[in-house]
């Protein structure tokens, strides 16, 4: 970490004690190594593609997405459904060690909670440490605040370990979010009106890199914040399409619905802008908003993005495997 990132997460208002916390995480205990696992090979998995917090099914469901590298599950955020699509994607519960949110709309961190709960009632012996924007500690205090009578008796009637110390929260700013090994995650504030703490996420594997835009509007620092990624995993919008998702919302505004959408989200000819400025060898398309409407099917995305990008666009969906 350089000074210039620790003088920025001082300027942005992070007390000292949360990039110290940050720091600290280098020492052994946070980080100690569990048994090499059978999680299997070194891959990208698309848990929850859905963009938004709306439920009509279990696929699409909201945003979450899972690295396994070396054995190690990395989770980047943890939307509704993120639980169950783990363990469908072959990682139990118990071996949850990193996860990542990007920004604490509901659809990237309502399963948060139940996932570390779900984890710990499955036989979570070890710490899972978190990471993300400011909030993430009040979270997940307020958590395990209301399931205190579960917890406290399932401590004291089961003899579990407190679910409450296994948990580490880490909050973090722009710049270093996470260094060990030949892992390194770095964050970049992206546009996404009106939350100010929403955040892209790359990850750097050994000699791959991940990027994920989390929900941004058009953005081209991100270009440069995911040069020659391996992925870009990238949120979509399709404006056209906003008539029939807004007529299924019948408890909002829905002109302001619509304004907001528009506001933070990103077009798929401009994704393909950041894409092809980046270099990236792949982008990934996933947060489609909207979701599930069969009128766009993978063609009509793509299109898009072709427009602006010649390298290689996949379409994501839940559950979709990509080799690392
Ligand atoms: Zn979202
Ligand atoms: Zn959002």
């Amino acid at each position: 970490m350089s000074a210039d990132q620790f003088t920025s997460w001082s300027r942005r208002g992070f007390a000292t004690a949360s990039a110290a916390s940050c720091l600290a995480l280098l020492g052994d205990r946070a980080f100690a190594h569990r048994p090499a696992s059978q999680l299997g090979s070194d891959r990208l998995v698309l848990l929850g593609t859905r963009g938004g917090p709306a439920i009509t099914g279990y696929r699409p469901t909201p945003s979450s997405n899972l690295i396994v590298y070396k054995g190690v599950p990395y989770v980047i955020d943890a939307g509704y459904g993120a639980s169950l699509k783990l363990i469908e994607a072959g990682i139990p519960l118990r071996a949850l060690r990193y996860i990542f949110i990007t920004h604490h709309h509901s659809d990237h961190n309502l399963d948060l909670g139940p996932m570390l709960y779900n984890a710990w009632a499955s036989g979570l012996t070890g710490p899972v440490d978190v990471f993300g924007p400011k909030g993430l500690d009040a979270l997940l205090r307020a958590y395990w605040e209301s399931n205190i009578f579960d917890i406290e008796t399932r401590i004291a009637d089961e003899g579990r370990p407190d679910l409450r110390r296994l948990v580490i929260a880490h909050e973090f700013g722009e710049g270093l979010v996470f260094a060990r090994g030949d892992v390194k995650v770095t964050s970049l504030r992206v546009f996404h009106p009106p939350v100010t703490e929403s955040y892209a996420l790359r990850f750097e594997l050994g000699s791959k890199v991940v990027v994920f835009s989390g929900d941004t509007a058009y953005f081209p620092p991100l270009a440069t914040f995911a040069k020659n990624a391996d992925y870009l995993v990238h949120e979509v919008v399709y404006p056209a399409a906003l008539g029939t998702l807004l007529s299924n919302r019948p408890n909002v505004d829905r002109a302001r619905l619509k304004a907001s959408i528009l506001s933070h989200h990103t077009t798929p000819e401009n994704v393909g802008r950041i894409a092809a400025k980046a270099g990236a060898k792949a982008v990934v398309l996933n947060h489609f908003v909207p979701a599930d409407d069969k009128a766009l099917p993978p063609e009509t995305w793509e299109r898009g993005v072709r427009s602006t990008y010649a390298g290689k666009i996949i379409v994501g969906q839940d559950l979709m495997t990509l080799p690392l």
